[in-house]
């Protein structure tokens, strides 16, 4: 297989973690004889610095003529810090996702075993948890019009839309990940008050007509954001709308202990993007802490989806849980059971990635 990646590091540690991605992919190439190119691009402050623009055309050029895209993070302190500043990095990244119609963000939820005791539930309760949102991305109450502030300051309006359309293309997508699976769909709403959530409640149950063996179960969104910490083991596949999958994903992450362990991906109909779920961590750029996982783990979700190498993709899964066990964690995943000499930085914990990928494929380097 020959495919074409397009690389957006973008700020903070954006850089430094998007590299392991592609030392990842370069050794899945060599492991399994495919070929991979890359190509950077420029995105968020890096991108305002170099051509006064978050997102150049030449990026969404670039992005919209390859097979993958690869991004790191975006964001800098002096813009979080002003918010009179009018050229935003994230602004490039609401741009990329409305240009390459990114309208369903996947993001799987899985524990691994050794990494347990870093979450803030019950470890009983984490057995076996494996949970994968689809969130709805470029619609619903984020980009609804009217949006506004009355002139006097003491009035504002956001709307909350969704089509026939905007529903039913990512509830296909979802029922299509539930047949893979254990069958089972929650979809999240708040259809005994909003009529857009009423609306996508009638879209699924009539969609479920053609999915016969998926069990959907209806659940409101505040019953949902409580059973996922009081039970989240019965949840399998969930979608829901933009701001609700905002808030429900953010709150799944912490059942895996750290922000430094999420993959995600953000798909339409064309190109898919694949990113850690954390931000650009200004904190403790430059200084070789960043956990390259969340950026591995989404290679790993990009050969599965995007090009459907599973083999590929479950040899990186394996050697993130090879190197767990093993012990090596890097700051944000260690405890005070840690020894000092099993605390990686961002290199190390990715060159112990590479040898246990190479330690799989290869019994003789084991
Ligand atoms: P953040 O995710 O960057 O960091 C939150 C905390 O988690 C920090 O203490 C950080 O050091 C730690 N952390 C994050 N990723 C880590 C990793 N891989 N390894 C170890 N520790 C890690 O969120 P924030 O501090 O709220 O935001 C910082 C900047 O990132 C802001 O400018 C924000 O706008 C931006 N941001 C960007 C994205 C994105 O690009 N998709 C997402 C969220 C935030």
């Amino acid at each position: 297989m020959n495919k074409k990646i397009t690389v957006l590091a973008g700020d903070g540690i954006g850089r430094e973690v998007t590299q392991w991605g592609v030392k990842t992919l370069e050794l899945v190439g060599e492991l399994f004889n495919h070929q991979f190119t890359f190509q950077d691009a420029l995105i968020g402050h890096a991108a305002i610095e170099a051509t006064g623009n978050p997102l150049p055309d030449a990026s969404i050029s670039a992005c919209k003529a390859s097979d993958a895209i690869l991004l790191g993070a975006v964001g800098m302190p002096m813009y979080d810090n002003d918010p009179s500043l009018k050229i935003r990095p994230e602004q490039g990244l609401l741009k990329l996702r409305k240009s390459l119609g990114l309208y369903t963000n996947i993001r799987p939820i899985i524990i691994f075993k050794e990494l347990q005791g870093a979450s803030s539930l019950k470890s009983e309760v984490l057995d076996d948890v494996d949970i994968l949102f689809y969130r709805e991305l470029t619609g619903g109450i984020y980009f609804g019009a009217p949006r506004h502030r009355t002139d006097d300051g003491s009035k504002a309006i956001d709307t909350m839309v969704y089509t026939k359309m905007e529903v039913e293309r990512i509830a296909r997508k979802a029922f299509e990940a539930a047949m893979t699976r254990r069958k089972i769909l929650h979809s999240v709403d708040k259809a005994n008050v909003l009529e857009s959530s009423r609306l996508w409640r009638e879209v699924i149950q009539e969609m479920s007509t053609e999915y016969p063996e998926v069990r959907v179960h209806h659940m409101f969104i505040d019953n949902a954001a409580m059973q996922l910490i009081l039970n989240p083991r019965q949840f399998d596949v969930v979608v829901t709308g933009n701001m609700f999958g905002d808030i429900l994903t953010d709150e799944a992450s912490q059942i895996a202990g750290s922000l430094g362990m999420l993959p995600s991906a953000s798909v339409g109909d064309e190109v898919g993007l694949y990113e850690p779920i954390h931000g650009s961590a200004p904190d403790i750029m430059g200084q070789n802490k960043a956990n390259p996982l969340a950026t591995i783990l989404s290679i790993a979700l990009m050969l599965d989806s995007e090009f459907g190498l599973k083999e590929e993709s479950k040899v990186i899964i394996d050697a993130v849980d090879l190197s767990l066990k093993l012990g090596y964690r890097t700051g944000d995943i260690a405890d005070e059971t840690t020894p000092a000499d099993k605390i990686l930085g961002t290199k190390e914990m990715g060159d112990q990635i590479l040898s246990s990928m190479r330690a799989i494929c290869t019994p003789k380097y084991a």
